[in-house]
């Protein structure tokens, strides 16, 4: 954490660590004097977490981007960690950028979403739009297979097949082999279309569009 203050502003060591020890408390750690001066293993996998999340905030980065920072969390954990990231990112006007499978996790925590398939962003709005009103055949499969109390004692909707591999993607839309949506078109890349302010799909038939008759799963 010291390093991390020293590479990009001229302070003293003591003054690194009076920084890094500010950023502890703010990330909810306790004592957090006594905790600086413990190695990683002594920490719990929640407070490594905070910690991590501390040496992200702590030099006050207009952006930080998480790469699935909860993954190996406890779902209790995790909705403490969640909670406390959003409560810094508002206190410190600070935007993040978190990078997950999860979706539950996007819809508290996101004001906007952008769903990526094959390292491609397929469809982009404000979460609440995308979450209700999924218009990529993709976001509504990853949607439909969040299991729920709703569907008990059915099976899962599941989206067929596997993702392509990126160096062997199919020809045209790179989710046509798994789409029960496709037509002929979808042998051309589909373009990214807007859909109103802010929201956009890359699909030649969105899950709104009235045009297309649902077709078989391509094989
Ligand atoms: S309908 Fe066509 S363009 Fe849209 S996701 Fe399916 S295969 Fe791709």
């Amino acid at each position: 954490m010291i390093e991390t203050v020293r590479v990009h502003h001229r302070v003293s060591h003591a003054d690194a660590l009076e920084r890094a020890r500010a950023a502890l408390a703010e990330v909810g750690i306790p004592a957090p004097e006594s905790r600086l001066k413990n190695y990683p293993h002594e920490l719990s996998g929640g407070m490594r977490q905070r910690v991590a999340i501390a040496i992200a905030f702590i030099n006050k980065p207009d952006l930080i981007i998480a790469d699935e920072p909860t993954t190996a969390l406890d779902v209790t954990i995790q909705a403490q960690i969640l909670a406390e990231a959003q409560a810094l990112c508002a206190r410190t006007g600070t935007a993040m950028i978190w990078i997950t499978h999860d979706l539950a996790v996007v819809s508290s925590l996101a004001d906007r979403i952008a769903v990526m398939y094959a390292g491609r962003i397929v469809e982009t709005g404000r979460t609440a739009d995308v979450v209700n009103d999924p218009q990529h055949p993709y976001t509504k499969g990853l949607i439909d297979s969040v299991p729920s109390h709703n569907v008990r004692g059915q099976r899962l909707a599941q989206i067929p097949g596997m993702t392509p591999s990126l160096i062997n993607l199919p020809q045209g839309c790179a989710f046509r082999t798994r789409c029960s949506r496709v037509i002929d078109a979808c042998l051309q890349e589909p373009p990214m279309r807007e859909l109103g302010p802010g929201r956009a799909v890359r699909c030649f038939n969105p899950v709104g569009s009235p045009e297309h008759a649902v077709a078989e799963v391509a094989s």
